[in-house]
């Protein structure tokens, strides 16, 4: 078969299966849950590889589930990855009321997008044509909240990391995957689909100032006030500022979390959080070491007693020109070339960052959807955009990937060099969690 007849085959399929998958992103959209707790999604997932009859394993102790499809010939293996979490956004009209979980972020439809792809290759009877395996993985836990939450599961031994992406990793999910592939809505305006973008990594962080309580009336000079530690470390912080490089798109944004216990006591137990944000592992150790130093001086400057506390973050997004190039020559056979726009610059951050460390990692963005990620105003605007688009355009790169005995796949994979192979990122990440 041409490689074009196949994927026309795969398109047919994807039309027809269009109710389907727009039934599954509603249904998705109407049970939104928070990363770790995603019980209801993942049966609704698993219900429909179930009824697409491709077996799946859930995963241990964990939300989500991973399912292979075989090609008839041996080759590599891509992941197809979609998204479990919904973000909290206590404004959303479409908020749980209990909850306040909403897919502000369009993780809903990631997963009805790994469902539709799914489809179209157990359905298009192309197997035969293609080499290589297709591991559908829905993945637990992208966004970085319920911190407390995410602690007591930690200590408890049910999770080593608080972003699920890093869990999958260090349990193993990935070991055998050799090219890795998903996709974030965005809203694009009058644009369709984006591609080639870059995006922050990140450490996260918990300070807790510890000084000596004392009357603030009558005997403030007694005390030790860990708030004036905080306010010093807070403008240290600031004097950093101009030594932040601008290609490495340092972002540091701390929060007083506890400014204090009652208004007449010198505080003395005052708490902060942070992220330190960059475009690279080494500008992030570089400014989160500038941050430790401003935390320490600070609490040297009163006398107070400073615990730091670094929780490994997402790494940078890094971007694979072979199979950016290789969606975007099927994106031009689906929409205007106007309609594409290459490269981004991302200061937030993915938990997908850390697989693109490890492996070619694809991850663009379409349209379809208006307002701003993780606010009230998110919400589907053009269900073909947001939805049917990304499949077709996922679906036809697989098939250039894996056509003709997997040649490009082979390619893109020798081409690759990672930046960190398995163990030197776990180690990265102990490194992180100090
Ligand atoms: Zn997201």
């Amino acid at each position: 078969m041409q490689k074009d007849e196949i994927k026309k085959k795969i398109i047919e399929v994807i039309n027809d299966n269009r109710s389907k998958i727009i039934e599954i992103i509603e249904e998705i959209y109407k049970t939104p849950e928070l990363g770790y707790k995603e019980e209801k999604t993942t049966s609704i997932i698993a219900k429909a590889f179930s009824d697409l009859e491709i077996n799946f394993k859930e995963h241990e102790n964990l939300t989500g589930i991973n399912a292979l499809l075989k090609m008839e010939n041996p080759g590599p293996t891509i992941a197809v990855l979609g998204e479990l979490d919904a973000v909290i956004c206590t404004e959303h009209p479409d908020a749980d009321p209990e909850t306040k979980a909403v897919h502000a972020c369009g993780h809903n439809i990631q997963l009805g997008v790994m469902y539709g792809v799914a489809a179209a290759f157990k359905k298009a009877g192309v197997e035969s044509e293609l080499a290589g395996t297709l591991n559908f993985i829905a993945t637990p836990a992208e966004e970085f909240i319920e911190l407390e939450f995410r602690d007591e599961l930690r200590e408890s031994g049910k999770i080593n990391y608080f972003g699920g992406k890093q869990e999958l990793i260090k349990r193993g999910s990935f070991d055998d995957v050799d090219i890795s592939i998903m996709m974030h809505s965005l809203d694009l305006g009058q644009k369709k689909a984006l591609i080639a973008p870059e995006g922050n990594g990140f450490v996260g962080k918990k300070i807790k100032f510890i000084g000596k309580e004392s009357h603030a009336g009558s005997a403030p000079e007694k005390g030790i006030n860990a708030l004036n530690a905080a306010v010093l470390a807070m403008n240290n912080i600031n004097a950093q500022r101009e030594t932040f490089a601008e290609k490495d798109r340092v972002r540091v944004h701390p929060i007083i979390t506890k400014g204090g216990d009652i208004v007449n006591i010198v505080p003395a137990d005052v708490r902060m959080e942070s992220y330190v944000r960059a475009r690279n592992i080494e500008a992030i150790k570089s400014a989160n070491k500038k941050v430790d130093r401003s935390l320490k001086a600070a609490a040297m400057a009163v006398g107070a007693d400073v615990k730091i506390t670094d929780i490994p973050g997402y790494l940078p997004l890094l971007n694979n020109e072979g199979l950016d190039l290789i969606l975007k020559s099927n994106l031009l056979n689906l929409v205007e070339k106007e309609e594409i726009t290459v490269g981004g610059d991302f200061t937030g951050s993915f938990d997908f960052g850390d697989v693109s460390h490890l492996m070619p990692a694809l991850h663009p963005f379409f349209g379809g959807v208006s307002g701003d990620l993780h606010t009230r105003d998110f919400k589907t605007k053009a269900d073909e955009d947001a939805y049917i688009l990304p499949i077709k355009a996922l679906a036809m790169t697989i098939v250039d990937l894996l056509y003709n005995n997997a040649a490009e796949a082979k390619k893109v994979i020798n081409d690759f060099q990672p930046l960190l192979k398995k163990k030197e990122y776990l180690s990265l990440m102990d490194e992180f969690a100090k």
